[in-house]
């Protein structure tokens, strides 16, 4: 049983922290597509930044964990759930790049 939409857009919202504003489209596909913006970047007038993927879990996976490299990077010191995970996003990153470069 596949949790709701809103449940998991809640969900990555809360993982995500404040900054971002997460959203789950549906693709073409009834696919899950997974968003995610912050809301920081745009404020300050500079280019948006937001990641999208499609798929489940491993959409989710894969947004949450750009997301996290992104907060490291522009805003080192803010807080959000998804750091606590940044060893396991650094980790998958580097299996990912092993596995498919580019
Ligand atoms: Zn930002």
């Amino acid at each position: 049983m596949v949790a709701s939409r809103s449940a998991r857009e809640r969900k990555a919202g809360v993982q995500a922290g404040p900054l971002a504003r997460a959203k789950i489209d549906l693709d073409g596909e009834q696919q899950f597509l997974y968003r995610i913006s912050c809301t920081t970047c745009v404020a300050r007038g500079r280019t948006p930044w937001s990641t999208h993927r499609a798929g489940g879990d491993n959409g989710f996976m894969a947004a949450m964990d750009r997301w996290t490299f992104h907060l490291v990077e522009k805003h080192p010191g803010e807080d959000a759930p998804c750091l606590a995970f940044l060893a396991e996003a650094q980790q998958r990153l580097h299996e990912r790049r092993e596995q498919a470069p580019g």
